[in-house]
């Protein structure tokens, strides 16, 4: 029998700061969306593994959670290096396991460099407070890490989207199991190995691979403290009340349907290139995607510009392949279903073929005018580089639909007046909102985080808000003077 050489070695889980095999054997193959070839395999891990994981990050707990925060971020000091470093390298592997272009993948690790740098700021940002609150009786409030806590991550943003939790987690004195998507296996062991590099622990960070399972598994672990989810909004809803329901603290970010308002007197060449870009960047697979265009008013001429915008931009150019061939064919039919409902397409992305990748899964722009609210397109997330496009009179209807749909990632409004950019901050339902912005991303030190069915869960997943999820406060009272009195609080 013939043994096919396979590109990367088979995936293994990473415990205490090694390679190791897993108690199952169910395995699972890996393709490249760019060529559909097959690169590696990864373990579809069981709850053993799982707790073979755990009691590693346990047992590197303590010693970790003793070390001042000083000496923590200089490990993620010399990871920064590490990850300029090897920029390349890093940007080619989520490129091959996630189909993005070059550019989009080695932004993906511009942006982890990124949240790096804001974990290296945390000493700056966590003093605790101290107040003498009655005569020689002193209060001060601590923060303080959870103890082995979870990253659930998803495949879109194979390096990025695990930097939102690695860093700050970790400085911040918790040890990490991290389950990354198994669709893109490939990044998240670079990243242990490359942390192992800079310095960090065995154990206070592990990987552990598999799907369903393991997800549940980590839901349902005694020794896990705090769970943080990425993927879409049906899981979200599961792990988020699966774990709290296990009292654990959890914070689960879900899918989104990003809602770009454009205006009569937004500037045509600006809204065309910004909205083309939001809704075809990563092929359309981010959460904050501007899928969904509502057009107010006599708004024809940006139309058109858009279309032009969009028709640059190519399969297998400046346009990289979407995650599988069923995400290919979801797509497709999305865009099918919405013609036959009698939207009008004004550029028709299906059947791309990228010569010398024809069995990548391509789809092309596309670009869907005259979509109305009932359609499916108009109320399901895509998640491919499509945009449809709704026409109403007035703002208050396109904030009626904005309003009316359960997600609440992001929101944008695209206008040259500083009243309606206002009423559209004030009016629109999203946790984002863009100003002229198609992609309103905050960057640190600002937090990340949607609305309704697009988080469930108090904090944001990264920048400030992210400390108060990875910490419990510990207020301390302190007496040392004798002659201070017992008064009524003693
Ligand atoms: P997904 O929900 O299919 O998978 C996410 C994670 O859940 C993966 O690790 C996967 O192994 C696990 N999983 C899959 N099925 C499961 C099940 N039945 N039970 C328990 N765990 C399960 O999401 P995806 O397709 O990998 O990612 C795309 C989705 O993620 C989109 O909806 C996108 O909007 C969303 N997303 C949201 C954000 C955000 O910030 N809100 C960011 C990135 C991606």
């Amino acid at each position: 029998m013939e043994v096919q050489t396979l590109k990367y070695p088979a995936i293994r889980n990473y415990v205490a700061g090694h390679s190791v095999d897993n108690a199952s054997t169910v395995t699972m193959d890996v393709f490249s969306p760019l060529n559909g070839q097959l690169i590696s395999t990864l373990p579809l891990s069981n709850a053993a593994a799982l707790d073979a994981a755990v009691q590693a990050a346990k047992a590197a707990y303590p010693a970790w959670a003793a070390t001042p925060i000083k000496e923590r971020v200089q490990i993620f000091y010399r990871y920064k290096t590490l990850l300029e470093r090897d920029m390349t390298a890093l940007a080619d592997l989520v490129r091959e396991e996630n189909g993005k272009t070059y550019d989009e993948a080695r932004a993906e690790v511009e942006k982890a460099i990124e949240l790096t740098e804001f974990a290296c700021s945390l000493p700056q940002l966590i003093q605790g407070e101290f107040l003498e609150v009655s005569k020689g009786v002193e209060a001060r409030a601590e923060r303080k890490p959870l103890g082995v806590v979870a990253s659930i991550a998803p495949f879109n943003f194979p390096n990025m989207v695990p930097h939102w939790t690695i860093p700050n987690a970790i400085v911040l004195g918790n040890t990490m199991i991290l389950k990354p998507s198994e669709q893109v296996p490939l990044s998240a062991i670079k990243i242990a190995e490359l942390l192992k590099e800079a310095g960090l622990p065995d154990g206070v960070l592990n990987v552990v691979n598999g799907d369903r399972e393991i997800v549940e598994a980590i839901c349902d672990h005694s020794d896990i403290q705090a769970v943080s989810f990425v993927g879409s909004t049906k899981i979200a809803k599961t792990v988020y009340i699966r774990a709290t329901s296990n009292l654990k603290r959890c914070v689960a970010l879900g899918g989104a349907k990003n809602h770009l308002m454009v205006l009569p007197d937004a500037h045509p060449e600006m809204t065309a290139s910004n909205v083309a870009a939001s809704m075809s960047g990563c092929a359309g697979q981010r959460c904050m995607a501007g899928s969904t265009m509502v057009g107010v008013g006599a708004v024809d001429g940006i139309v058109a510009k858009i279309v032009e915008e969009a028709r640059k931009i190519v399969a297998g150019q400046n346009l990289g392949s979407v995650i599988s061939k069923e995400a290919k064919e979801r797509i497709e039919q999305h865009i099918t279903e919405a013609e036959a409902a009698g939207a009008k397409v004004l550029l028709d992305g299906r059947h791309a073929v990228v010569p010398g990748h024809e069995d990548g899964y391509y789809v092309g722009a596309t670009v869907i005018d005259f979509v109305t609210p009932d359609m499916r397109i108009a109320q399901e997330e895509v998640f491919g580089p499509v945009l449809a496009i709704m026409r109403t009179n007035t703002l208050d209807e396109a904030l009626a639909i904005e309003n009316a749909n359960p997600y609440g990632n992001a929101a944008a409004v695209f206008t040259s007046s500083g009243s309606s950019a206002r009423y559209v901050m004030d009016h629109a339902n999203a946790g984002m909102i863009g100003i002229n912005i198609g992609v309103p991303v905050p960057r640190e030190p600002f937090s990340f985080g949607g609305w309704g069915d697009s988080k469930f869960g108090a904090c944001d997943i990264t920048g400030k808000s992210s400390i108060e999820f990875w910490t419990q406060l510990k207020k301390t009272t302190t007496k040392w003077n004798p002659e201070s009195r017992v008064n009524w609080m003693s």
